[in-house]
């Protein structure tokens, strides 16, 4: 018995050591893939510049939404336009085999550009509020509808290597957290072929090209959005006893605030209460009625959520009371919430394991959740598994430089300055999605 079971033994160990080093089958379409980009990529540069050039704002994505339309249409994709909105989805149907869905979003951000590049922005538009600002693609969504035509050209020109359906979807409004919504609304979930996994990648500012952060599991936390009006009573500023003075009611209730996470969420817990914005008030002498506060909440349990919303109100309304006022209104901006995104950790492991064959393992590296949000989240609740990875953008002599203890740090994704180094960066996006969709389609 022994004497049989041990060659036995043996051998299931060999396979298993030797196909713990094989390479992943996708790895062997690296040199198509590779060639595909080179041949793309001057292309691909201006067609990124392009974008980066032409921002769009939350909801007013058209013209972007129209090149993603027109791109896939070019290249046989079955499209529907104005999903939710400016969505976009195209259906590349190529046998039997699973379902693939891959997201990249288009809108840009109210920032007025200061990178100085040759190809900076200098578009002005109206935002929600109505009022005139800069856009910029500050947080790469620019990079993300690149690679997403960069992704769509090669896997049509490898389309003997895999077999399934391919579904790419461009997403307007995400930066206010509404665009997946929207187009779940308008039927995406139930107008094409249900997804058997989603992918989906975002640019990221801290690290160089040609290096990639991942999270297991919760990766980015539920975001709220909250609007409060303090209200008082006004008059003149000269004479505050006849008034309820709103202003100064607002300051100890943003200092009160601050009480929530440092002293009634459990340290392990993470969460966050920013007051974003504050306004109130016309003129030096003239107490106003009321103050708008707009605040950003995150956390990365709903318990936790829950508990700190209603805090938000006890505390505004404790506050107020305290002062003589009328309760202020709270609302909780439900349309605008982003559920916390989980990344499936097999396929999540799985992927990033092929992107360190290609990359180096080194290249590829864990990183702790952040409080960030991202409504790719949303995706996760047709059942499927999703994945969402960054990309690093940054110039790797920019980033050397910024490691030095008297270096500038780097911009941060939404910053006026942030910029990515193009070419390399949509180089390894195209490279790294490709791969991915291929491992999961890929014929055997
Ligand atoms: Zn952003
Ligand atoms: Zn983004």
């Amino acid at each position: 018995m022994r004497l049989t079971a041990l060659p036995v033994l043996a051998a299931l160990l060999f396979t298993a050591l030797s196909s713990a080093a094989d390479p992943s089958p996708a790895v062997k379409h690296l040199p198509a893939i590779d060639k595909s980009i080179d041949a793309e990529i001057a292309d691909l540069l201006a067609l990124y510049k392009h974008l980066h050039a032409n921002p769009e704002l939350s909801l007013q994505e058209e013209k972007s939404a129209a090149r993603m339309a027109d791109e896939l249409k070019k290249l046989g994709f079955e499209v529907t336009p104005k999903i939710g909105g400016h969505g976009v989805v195209g259906v590349f149907k190529n046998g039997a085999g699973p379902t693939v869905w891959y997201r990249a979003d288009m809108d840009a951000l109210p920032v007025t550009e200061q990178t100085g590049l040759p190809y900076a922005s200098k578009v002005r538009a109206k935002d929600r509020s109505g009022n005139d600002c800069g856009v910029m693609h500050a947080c790469g969504h620019d990079v993300h509808m690149t690679c997403f035509v960069g992704v769509a050209r090669t896997l049509v020109k490898l389309k003997d290597s895999w077999a399934g359906t391919l579904v790419l979807v461009a997403q307007p409004a995400e930066e206010i957290g509404v665009g997946a919504k929207a187009m779940i609304d308008d039927g995406l979930f139930k107008k094409f072929p249900k997804p058997d996994v989603c992918v989906a990648l975002h640019a990221n500012s801290e690290l160089p090209v040609g290096q990639i952060y991942y999270t297991e599991g919760l990766a980015m936390a539920n975001v709220d959005t909250v609007d409060l009006t303090v209200k008082g009573k006004g008059g003149h500023g000269a004479a505050p006893h006849t008034t309820v003075d709103p202003i100064v009611l607002s300051a100890k209730i943003i200092v009160d605030l601050q009480t929530i996470v440092s002293r009634e969420v459990e340290p392990t817990d993470p969460a966050v209460v920013t007051v974003g914005s504050i306004h109130g008030g016309t003129k030096h002498n003239i107490i106003p009625n009321e103050v708008k506060l707009q605040l950003t909440v995150r956390s990365t349990k709903d318990s936790v959520r829950d508990h700190v919303l209603k805090a938000i109100d006890r505390i505004a309304k404790g506050t107020a009371e305290a002062h003589r006022a009328p309760p202020p209104e709270m609302k909780v901006n439900l349309q605008e919430f982003t559920p916390a995104l989980l990344n499936d950790a097999k396929l999540t492991k799985r992927l990033m394991g092929l992107f360190g064959e290609v990359l180096g393992a080194e290249n590829v590296k864990p990183r702790a959740p952040v409080m960030g949000g991202e409504d790719f989240s949303r995706f996760a609740s047709t059942g499927a598994p999703v994945c969402m990875y960054f990309l690093g953008t940054i110039d790797p002599e920019r980033y050397a430089e910024s490691k030095k203890p008297t270096g500038k740090p780097l911009p941060s994704t939404h910053n006026d300055g942030y910029a990515p180094l193009p070419e390399p960066s949509l180089k390894v996006g195209v490279r790294t999605m490709t791969l991915a969709v291929l491992d999961l389609m890929g014929k055997k």
